[in-house]
């Protein structure tokens, strides 16, 4: 079954064509700036990619080209749109009512369009994207998945939080988490890689890449997770701040003169990494800078690395243990030095990173000493492939 994986923010468009049961990737791309004059598509096939100007006003037109270039043009995947088969959409708050993927039908598309007070720029970029599909490809079944379904085990007393119970009761204001579709493949994938059951293990997962979460995974239920009501709460981040005094945004906003929507701004795009280090968001510049010398950013490095660490003390208390740290993400994949010190001084935790396995690139890998109590695993993730792979079982379970 060949399954269009669909991630619509609120000016981009992600796309796959997975061809599931084999686990290949037919074709994949991104539309950027949709609605803006200098809008593009990068679509590619294999290791080819195109990159074309185009006006695309909106998610529908950018639809309508996505699907021109998978069924014409020098990188077509398919022959014509029958060989698309499902559509899954990536959609970021499901809320109280999900609590797994689900396919779309009228009162689904209600409820995500309700839900879109708790998380407004992704949940209307998501229905956009599905009335678009709607429009270019009637009747063909499609299943929303969402990123805080996989959190909805989490108990009361880890997702609520210590204001008024009425503003619960009002306004649904409690933890759901988000990166919940990463975190249920790296947990999966854990499990399988160490030839264990998951509901034998206990886990803590981390998503470490320009946004940042973790979670603790006890016998397999998400017990709990450092995002929060939005992806703003938790570890510090590329650009948000994470877990801060919640008296800092009243401050701000006195001393600074910003509003609710101009605070939020600042906690959401000018923090984290680029906040601390004034250079960039992304953890390479921040790296090369603090090696040549820069404080703010060796400052922002050791910040991040901290916020990792406590998290892995939190998770293991609240387990009573952990048998495996996972790793994913552009910086748990690919960053030696930020896992050197994040693990560094865990010793005594029983959990001991070998430091040439460590150096080791590319797929997934243990990179704790074979005498380390907990092992440490990298496993690449894959969102897109659970996606489709939700949205294979649902159509043929229809
Ligand atoms: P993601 O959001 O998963 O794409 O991750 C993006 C983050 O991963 C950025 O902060 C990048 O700097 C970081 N990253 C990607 N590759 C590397 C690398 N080789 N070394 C250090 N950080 C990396």
């Amino acid at each position: 079954m060949n399954v269009l994986v669909i991630n619509a923010g609120s000016s981009s468009l992600k796309y796959q064509l997975i061809w599931v049961e084999q686990q290949i990737v037919l074709a994949r791309g991104i539309c950027e700036r949709v609605g803006a004059p200098d809008a593009f598509l990068k679509h590619g096939i294999a290791q080819n990619e195109v990159v074309l100007d185009a006006p695309m006003k909106d998610h529908d037109a950018a639809i309508g080209l996505v699907l021109e270039n998978l069924v014409s043009g020098p990188n077509k995947a398919i022959d014509s749109l029958d060989e698309i088969d499902a559509i899954g959409h990536r959609v970021v708050q499901g809320g109280k009512y999900f609590d797994r993927s689900v396919l779309i039908d009228d009162e689904v598309i209600a409820k995500i369009d309700e839900l879109a007070e708790l998380a407004p720029l992704h949940n209307k970029a998501a229905l956009m994207g599905i009335n678009a599909c709607l429009h270019h490809m009637p009747g063909k079944p499609m299943v929303a998945v969402f990123d805080t379904s996989y959190f909805q085990t989490m108990p009361p007393k880890a997702y609520m939080y210590p204001i008024p119970y009425e503003l619960y009761e009002k306004y649904s204001l409690r933890k759901y988490g988000a990166h919940g579709t990463s975190h249920r493949y790296i947990a999966e994938r854990a499990a399988a890689f160490l030839d264990e059951d998951l509901e034998d293990l206990k886990l803590i997962t981390c998503h470490l890449g320009n946004g940042c979460s973790m979670s603790a995974i006890d016998h397999g239920v998400a017990v709990d997770t450092s995002m929060g009501l939005t992806p703003l709460d938790g570890l510090m981040m590329g650009t948000r701040c994470g877990g801060i005094d919640p008296a800092i945004v009243t401050f701000i906003m006195d001393h600074e003169g910003l509003t609710a929507a101009e605070a939020n701004d600042l906690l959401n795009k000018k923090s984290g990494l680029l906040g601390i280090s004034g250079i960039s968001n992304d953890l390479r510049s921040v790296r090369d800078a603090s090696e040549a010398g820069h404080e703010r950013a060796q400052l922002a490095y050791d910040m991040y690395s901290n916020s990792v660490k406590k998290y892995i003390g939190q998770y293991i208390a609240v387990m009573g243990g952990v048998d495996a740290i996972v790793l994913t993400a552009g910086v748990g994949e690919n960053c030696e030095k930020m896992r050197r010190m994040i693990f560094s001084g865990l010793q005594p935790l029983g959990i001991v990173l070998d430091r040439e396995r460590n150096r080791v690139r590319g797929g997934e890998r243990v990179i704790s000493t074979d005498n380390s109590e907990v092992v440490i695993l990298v496993i690449p993730t894959d969102e897109e492939y659970m996606i489709a792979r939700d949205t294979f079982e649902l159509v043929h379970e229809q």
